[in-house]
């Protein structure tokens, strides 16, 4: 991929990247004006705390580009190795891809095709329960670009978006004013439902505490009054932690509405109900069409977390947890997610991108991750490229790469990097490893082992 070099110039001895894109949270802010100062970025414009330190800590590992069993080696001898492992498992497994670009996401889907693999992304760690809701439920949505415009009552459900996505309320719910929303801040609502007072909920003009867990009968109790069914007051109270009168008066204000939008987050997805709690809330938004435009969308984490989810439903029909072991895909989640099959010791070599399950998988999930050989590309050094087989030190996307990453409301938008990388990137590898898998699997159709 080349470097885009359109909006780059030169100020004062430094070179400035004009409408960098961050990366490191689902907003993907595309408005960064980097300063590049001898392939070190020393100021980060328009980012926010955490966009800058992403930014201003990004150091070029100063290692070997490819280590196989631990021991420095080239890259084309690094891409032999990954592939022979990858090509000649019974079982191997694809799993990450939300740290990268989606040229990169759609070669690794291509490899777990061509080899029959297991593919999981990061996805089934975080929003993999709404991933389920909307094959379910299907989802109604809009673009930032709408609610930044039109949103006029605005919840947050289990999410807190002041901390984990700082420029959120600033650049695309809050605060901004819109085309309908022409005072901003003062034309909009903002209630906040969660289990304890985040820094969101101080921001909001109604807080809703709700009991832990009971994310389900909140939602339940809104669908029933949104349908104007009886409810009876003492269960919601005792099983919500909160009177009728309070879920009344928001679903009065989320009717007297004329653009709703819910946000939701983990504090939903990956409580008790799980894909229950993300179809509650989805049947919820398509409920409430019935009575005024209402969208909801998942305040993704990963900066290209989204993006990982469009690619592989582009290519396989389904979000993440896919098996196309039998030549088609076959997705589900529990048995086809990386955890499981790693804990359920079915993996026999895995590929690892740009994750570290190494660090944050279940004891049983990593102790077999150990024990098989397997590929990790990553652009720094984690406690799963220590202990994989082969292991290469990629360029990071959006500072070093090309490409394009998905805002979390499936917008694509193109990165624009800011210096060079001595490393490769995580797609020239992907590219080596499929170009050879490919090779292999074509001889062997030659050779008649295999019918097309
Ligand atoms: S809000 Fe997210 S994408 Fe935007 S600058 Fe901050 S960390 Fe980066």
């Amino acid at each position: 991929m080349s470097r885009s070099t359109d909006a780059e110039a030169t100020r004062g001895g430094l070179k400035i990247v004009e409408d960098a894109t961050c990366t490191f949270c689902g907003c993907v802010c595309d408005d960064i004006e980097l300063h590049v100062q001898d392939d070190h970025i020393v100021k980060a414009k328009k980012a926010c705390v955490l966009g800058t330190s992403w930014f201003l800590n990004h150091e070029v590992e100063d290692v070997p580009s490819c280590r196989i069993e631990g021991r420095p080696a080239s890259v084309e001898e690094g891409i032999e190795r990954a592939a022979k492992i990858l090509y000649e498992a019974r079982y191997p497994l694809i799993y990450g891809l939300s740290d990268t670009t989606c040229e990169s996401q759609r070669v690794a889907v291509s490899i777990a095709d061509w080899i029959g693999a297991n593919l999981d992304t990061t996805t089934s760690v975080c929003h993999g329960p709404s991933g389920m809701a909307f094959q379910g439920v299907g989802e109604v949505t809009c673009s930032l670009g709408e609610v930044r415009n039109r949103a006029d009552l605005i919840i947050f459900w289990g999410s807190n978006p002041a901390e984990s996505h700082p420029r959120h309320f600033t650049r695309y719910s809050l605060m901004p004013k819109g085309m309908f929303v022409p005072g901003g801040r003062k034309d909009r609502t903002c209630v906040v439902i969660d289990v304890r007072k985040t820094k969101s909920a101080r921001a909001a003009d109604v807080f809703i505490p709700i009991r832990p867990r009971k994310d389900f009968e909140a939602l339940w109790t809104l669908r029933a009054l949104a349908a104007e069914i009886e409810v009876d007051l003492e269960q919601v109270e005792r099983e919500t932690g909160q009177p009728l009168v309070v879920w009344q008066d928001l679903m009065d204000r989320m009717k007297a509405a004329r653009f709703g939008v819910i946000f939701f987050g983990m504090g939903l997805t990956m409580t008790r109900g799980k894909h229950a709690n993300s179809e509650a809330l989805l049947a919820l938004t398509r409920d409430m069409n019935r009575h005024t435009r209402f969208v909801c969308k998942p305040n993704r984490g990963h900066g290209n977390v989204t993006g990982a989810d469009n690619v592989v439903s582009w290519r396989t029909g389904f979000p993440f947890g896919v098996n196309l072991g039998r030549g088609y895909p076959r997705f589900n989640p529990g048995e086809y997610t990386a955890s499981d099959v790693l804990a359920n010791r079915e993996a026999d070599a895995a590929m690892i991108i740009a994750s570290d399950p190494m660090a944050n998988f279940s004891q049983p999930a990593r102790e077999h991750l150990k024990s098989i050989p397997y590929v990790a590309l990553d652009p720094k050094e984690t406690p799963t490229t220590r202990a994989a087989t082969v292991a290469f030190t990629v360029a990071t996307y959006g500072i070093n790469v090309a490409g394009t990453a998905y805002r979390m409301d499936d917008v694509p938008i193109p990165l624009r990097p800011a210096f060079d990388s001595p490393h490769p990137s995580d797609y020239e590898i992907l590219r080596g490893i499929e170009r050879r898998v490919q090779k292999w699997y074509a001889a062997e159709v030659r050779s008649g082992r295999w019918e097309v």
